[in-house]
């Protein structure tokens, strides 16, 4: 049941869950998310403050957003963010605060961020051969995310899961060690289908893993087991994953997928995403955003909440990521927040 003044889209789905990008700046530059030229990047003037950002999850809040994601760019990039945490932590009826890094500084951020208050933590991980790692990141240090990974699970995070965008011909040999590394550690192990993003500028064309072949991947893993539909325990979130789980014996072997392309969760979209310079975008693949930073600006929370509606009343039905390159997102993943 949906609160009084809920965020109801046009298609009757109630937003609950908010993705906060909070710098556009990254460390790595994967080959699926940053084009070879490069993105653009903004000012650091034109980032909100983190009391911006925690006045607008405030704001949000009321609306009926129980759960936020930081994600970037590369959230642990920016200085200081566990006093973003902490300042989100202070706000009433939000019940979780997850982060979506690439692990490269997580061996120094894990813990004061677990004690600042992220509840979960999604670390990428494409691959565990070091000079595939190297290339889909251009340059990232596979050793500094495994450390990372270490001291996250030292940590106590309510859930581990690695997030693998899945691309044939690149990694799609590494789905049995992803899941193997995964389930040995007691993460949770999820495949993304890649989505042309940059107007198909990123995109390994023709090279997308689907759902149906990730699953038949971690299947061929065990004869005797089975691949049945999962409700993904502790690594349910509130995002789009779909979970499955391998049976057999001994621990229980989950993993997810994040399908947009070949099985879409578009009529269950439950999200908005808001940019590092305070766009409100309703959909990962439009382009098309309402400000919130000017409003917010103004001191009006009335005007916020406006701002918030128009953004919701434009939300479409789907994506549009099988036009690439003729009227998919022109965007990045790393300019709004993946
Ligand atoms: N830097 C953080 C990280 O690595 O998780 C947060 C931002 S990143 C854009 C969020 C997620 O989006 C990562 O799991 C990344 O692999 C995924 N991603 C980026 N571009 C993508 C694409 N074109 N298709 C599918 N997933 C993509």
């Amino acid at each position: 049941m949906a609160a009084d003044g809920a965020l109801i889209d046009p298609q009757a789905r109630v937003v609950d869950y908010l993705r906060v990008s909070v710098t556009d700046r990254c460390n790595y530059r994967c080959t699926y998310c940053v084009p070879a030229e490069g993105a653009d990047r903004r000012g650091r003037d034109e980032l909100l403050a983190f009391e911006e950002i925690a006045a607008l999850v405030r704001v949000f809040a009321g609306l009926g957003v129980r759960r936020v994601r930081l994600t970037g760019g590369e959230p642990t990039v920016r200085p200081g963010l566990p006093a973003l945490v902490g300042l989100l932590r202070a706000i009433p009826g939000l019940d979780e605060i997850a982060l979506s890094t690439n692990g490269h500084l997580l061996d120094r951020w894990a813990a004061p961020l677990r004690v600042a208050g992220v509840d979960r933590l999604n670390v990428s991980l494409d691959s565990l051969d070091p000079r595939t790692f190297r290339a889909l990141t251009r340059g990232g240090d596979l050793a500094r995310v495994l450390a990372g990974l270490e001291a996250a699970a030292e940590a106590g995070f309510r859930a581990i899961k690695i997030n693998t965008v899945a691309i044939k011909g690149v990694n799609d040999g590494e789905v049995a060690a992803l899941c193997g590394f995964a389930w040995a550690r007691g993460f949770v192990p999820r495949f993304i289908e890649e989505m042309p993003m940059a107007a198909g500028r990123t995109y390994h064309a023709g090279s997308c893993l689907s759902a149906a072949e990730i699953r038949a991947a971690v299947a061929a893993l065990d004869p005797s087991g089975q691949v049945v539909e999962d409700d993904g325990g502790a690594a349910r979130g509130g995002g789009p994953a779909r979970y499955f789980r391998l049976t057999g014996t001994g621990p229980a072997r989950r993993f997810g997928i994040i399908s947009p392309m070949t099985e879409h969760f578009c009529a269950s979209c439950n999200r908005l995403r808001l940019s590092a310079t305070g766009a409100l975008h309703a959909c990962l693949g439009h382009d098309d955003a309402v400000d919130l930073r000017a409003p917010l600006r103004t001191g009006d929370p009335a005007a916020v909440r406006a701002a918030i509606r128009q953004a919701l009343a434009g939300k479409r039905p789907g994506h549009t990521f099988d036009l690439i390159g003729i009227g998919g997102p022109r965007k990045a993943m790393v300019q709004i927040g993946g």
